[in-house]
């Protein structure tokens, strides 16, 4: 065997390695709480519902698969 391609760590750090029911910070809110694209400055945000984070059911990182990526760029 070959190492050629050796990763320190092969599991993705977003979801741990499950790949699937992470719970990450809120992309729409970026985990305030509050929809920064309502008016209403305190208008609660419709994608977590003012919790901050939300759960995914596939890890945006990895693509469910619980293995981390090689970023594009950095
Ligand atoms: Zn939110
Ligand atoms: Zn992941």
């Amino acid at each position: 065997m070959n190492n050629k391609k050796f990763r320190s760590y092969s599991g993705c750090t977003t979801c741990r390695g499950h790949g699937t029911d992470v719970t990450v910070t809120c992309p729409n809110c970026v985990g305030t709480g509050y929809d920064p694209h309502e008016d209403n400055p305190f208008a609660q945000c419709h994608q977590c519902y003012g919790e901050g984070e939300t759960t995914l059911e596939i890890c945006p990182d990895c693509g469910g698969s619980g293995e981390a990526q090689d970023p594009e760029d950095e």
